[in-house]
């Protein structure tokens, strides 16, 4: 008989994102909930891999991430934000944004150390800070534009806050942190021991001409921040499980006294091609916009449906409210649409801990045209 075991995360069950994903599959739905393209990722981007494969770069790289990658991704904050970034003190390539985020955290986090987070908010955040014994101070996005109250963060601040978890743009609502969310951020931070961790893993798509306001363009606030990056988001390729994260020198080298003994380095051949591939700006400009048309599309094709949209200021997603539809729970909802007319969804309460049920729910447009059109055309049934 196998020992007893004691749960370090007892309430927690397998991710939103699974469950639906499973009963997608199960019903064979269109699968707009788990935020994954459908659509072909570069040509280029692949041949590259296998260049790579061939050429026999296939094993450890650098701990720290490939050098020559690290410097591409230097050149890129550079040209974006204008900061100057060290590739090899300050940026570390990781398995996925989801690794470099429960690697700050247990890089900085002691028992009891106080950790503020932003609901509704990315299912790995709430686990991840309390797997390191620390407490989750959950406080409110307004609904429903989503926006942070900053008077309720300073009451909320205490001798024990050791962090902000900030997301823009955020999943799941695609609310884009505003500039003067920076100053109020600025100030309240100042002076202070408390960090940052800003997952920025939509850097890149961000829509209607909106400026992503990453934590790299602040100096006052990049040097308590570790920032965060999938590379899954930039290139389609969610599947790779590639990111990295920036931190000032300090703060990374006891990030990676962490990584190098979890994972020491990652995957060589996909870091040689991206190193390669990363140097095509255009590859990450073009992104927003390219994000921003299926958005629009979507919003388009959901105007013949009862559902509500909610704005959507960038990432995969858009929050559509089906109030006045139905008096049932997003999680009933949801899984009601999967099974009965074949379209898979989140319930947006999945990202609260408490289930705040405000009766919207995530969709997630990075889609084929041709999905968009057949889910909709499904959801029109309703
Ligand atoms: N943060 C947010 C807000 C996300 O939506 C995702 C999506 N996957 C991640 C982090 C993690 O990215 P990765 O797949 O690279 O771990
Ligand atoms: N980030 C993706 C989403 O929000 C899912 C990633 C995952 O399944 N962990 O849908």
């Amino acid at each position: 008989m196998s020992p007893s075991i004691t749960s370090k995360l007892p309430s927690i069950g397998p991710t939103i994102f699974t469950v639906m994903s499973s009963l997608a599959v199960e019903y064979k739905a269109i699968n707009l909930g788990q935020g994954f393209p459908d659509y072909p990722i570069s040509e280029e981007l692949i041949s590259l891999v296998s260049q790579h494969l061939k050429a026999g770069h296939n094993q450890y790289v650098h701990m720290n991430g490939l050098p020559s990658l690290r410097n591409v991704i230097a050149e890129k904050v550079f040209g974006l934000y204008q900061q100057q970034i060290n590739a090899d003190k300050e940026i570390t390539v990781t398995p996925g944004g989801t690794y470099a985020i429960y690697t700050a955290l247990t890089t900085v986090l002691q028992a009891g150390d106080e950790v503020i987070i932003f609901e509704p908010a990315y299912d790995s955040y709430i686990p991840n800070v309390k797997i390191n014994g620390a407490v989750p101070v959950l406080i409110p996005l307004t609904y429903p534009d989503y926006k942070i109250d900053w008077d309720e963060v300073r009451k909320k601040i205490s001798s024990k806050t050791k962090m902000i978890m900030l997301n823009s743009p955020h999943n799941p609502t695609g609310a884009v942190l505003s500039k003067e969310d920076i100053k109020q951020l600025q100030s309240i931070v100042a002076g202070t021991n408390i960090f940052i961790l800003s997952d920025e893993v939509y850097e890149h798509l961000i829509f209607d001409d909106m400026q992503h306001e990453s934590m790299l363009r602040y100096p006052d606030l990049l040097e308590r921040s570790f920032v965060c990056f999938s590379f899954g988001k930039v290139y389609h390729c969610t599947g790779w499980k590639l990111g990295y994260c920036i931190a000032p020198a300090a703060l990374t080298n006891e990030f990676r006294k962490v990584h190098q003994f979890n994972c020491f380095s990652c995957n060589s051949p996909m870091q040689f091609a991206l190193a390669d591939f990363l140097k095509h700006k255009e590859s990450y400009i073009m992104l927003g916009k390219f994000l921003q048309n299926k958005r629009d599309y979507f919003m388009k094709l959901m105007t013949q449906t009862k559902f509500t949209p909610l704005p959507s200021h960038g990432s995969y997603f858009q929050l559509y409210s089906y109030k006045g539809m139905s008096n049932e729970s997003e999680k009933d909802i949801a899984i009601r649409l999967t099974k009965d007319f074949g379209v898979a969804t989140i319930p947006t309460s999945a990202f609260y801990k408490n289930g705040k049920d405000d009766k919207v729910l995530r969709f997630c447009f990075a889609k084929k045209e041709s999905t968009l059109e057949e889910a909709v055309n499904r959801l029109m049934r309703i």
